[in-house]
């Protein structure tokens, strides 16, 4: 029986400070999988340095120097989570028959990784990782994303709930996710279009053990909104509607002021005017904003630029010293 070779993928934005504890602890797990006979020995941590301006890289180089489960590449430059995991997903594919993406920082459980490899086993190809209690985060996180699940939902997005991007993706699975071609890339809601036979794995996810989270409230606002318009033209939708209603709204008003007109009850209210004008402009000014962002995105999608550029690959020397490749 071939043992299937795995390849854990963590993207890492300046986490010199969790880099050693993150790489002992996804050995450790290596090596356990590998005594019990779940993967080959050729597995490997594949850590993405995502133009890190801290020490990361010499870490990464230090560790695989000296760690034989440990490599990496470097990217060119930060070029942010979700393209800096495709990158590591698209290297480690080559050479691996399934892939577990996982962050930095080990706030997800890496005991269940065991627990994907054995789902891999039974035939499945893409392993989701699910938040069982979210506790550790702040109520705040906690809110917003409940908020923000509801409503791709409505918008007729069906992400996994509390799944970040933590899960295992067979080589297969890699090969499909490779065809989605869309510049403005949320992983998240891609691969449940991938299709194939999955499963989910609950765990508890706990506190970032050091270091800083990487995305600031900011980050996460501009995210959700990427997530929200790189698939669905709901929002776009929702505008006209307003825009019909306030319109009508604004006929039966002038059909009132007409009445009363007749009636003698002339009115010297400005106030009204103004505050109409004020309205239906803010809403046009609304529509013509969300429709520009939809325009910007078809703008980014057709200069199909390159999502990132890898500087120094070590994983690739390793597997295949060929000659040429430098
Ligand atoms: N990350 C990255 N590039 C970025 C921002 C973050 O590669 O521009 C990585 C980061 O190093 C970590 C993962 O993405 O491994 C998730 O970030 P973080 O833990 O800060 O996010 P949170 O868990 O707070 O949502
Ligand atoms: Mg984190």
């Amino acid at each position: 029986m071939k043992y299937p070779i795995l390849t854990i993928v963590v993207p890492c934005f300046n986490e010199e400070e969790v880099f050693k504890e993150t790489a002992k602890q996804l050995s450790s797990v290596l090596k356990n999988l590998e005594e019990q006979t779940f993967i080959d020995s050729k597995s490997k941590i594949l850590f993405v340095d995502d133009g890190s301006s801290d020490g990361t890289w010499s870490l990464i180089e230090e560790e695989s120097s000296l760690n034989d489960y440990v490599t990496g590449i470097k990217l060119s430059r930060n070029v942010g989570h979700q393209n800096a995991l495709l990158a590591g997903l698209e290297t480690a594919k080559n050479m691996s028959d399934c892939v577990i993406s996982i962050d930095a920082d080990l706030q997800d459980d890496i005991s269940v990784i065991k627990d994907f490899i054995v789902k891999y086993h039974e035939g499945y190809d893409i392993v989701y990782g699910v938040r069982k209690r979210r506790e550790t985060d702040t109520f705040f996180k906690r809110s917003t994303a409940r908020g923000f699940y509801r409503l791709m939902r409505k918008m007729g997005i069906h992400l996994i709930p509390d799944h970040a991007d933590f899960r295992l993706m067979s080589k297969r699975a890699l090969d499909e996710l490779s065809h989605y071609q869309e510049a403005n890339l949320f992983l998240r809601g891609i691969v449940p279009l991938i299709g194939f036979k999955s499963a989910k794995v609950m765990y508890d996810r706990k506190e970032r053990f050091a270091g800083t989270s990487k995305y600031p409230l900011k980050k996460m606002l501009s995210f959700a909104f990427d997530g929200i318009t790189s698939f669905s033209v709901t929002p776009i939708r929702l505008v006209t509607l307003i825009g019909a209603f306030s319109s009508l709204l604004s006929i039966c008003a002038a059909g009132y002021a007409f009445i009363q007109e007749l009636l003698g009850h002339t009115e010297s209210g400005w106030t009204s005017l103004m505050i109409s004008i004020w309205l239906i402009g803010g809403l046009q000014l609304m529509g013509i904003g969300l429709i520009g962002e939809y325009i910007g995105k078809i703008f980014n999608e057709t200069k199909r630029r390159p999502k990132y550029a890898i500087e120094t690959d070590l994983y690739s020397h390793e597997k295949a010293s060929l000659p040429h490749q430098k």
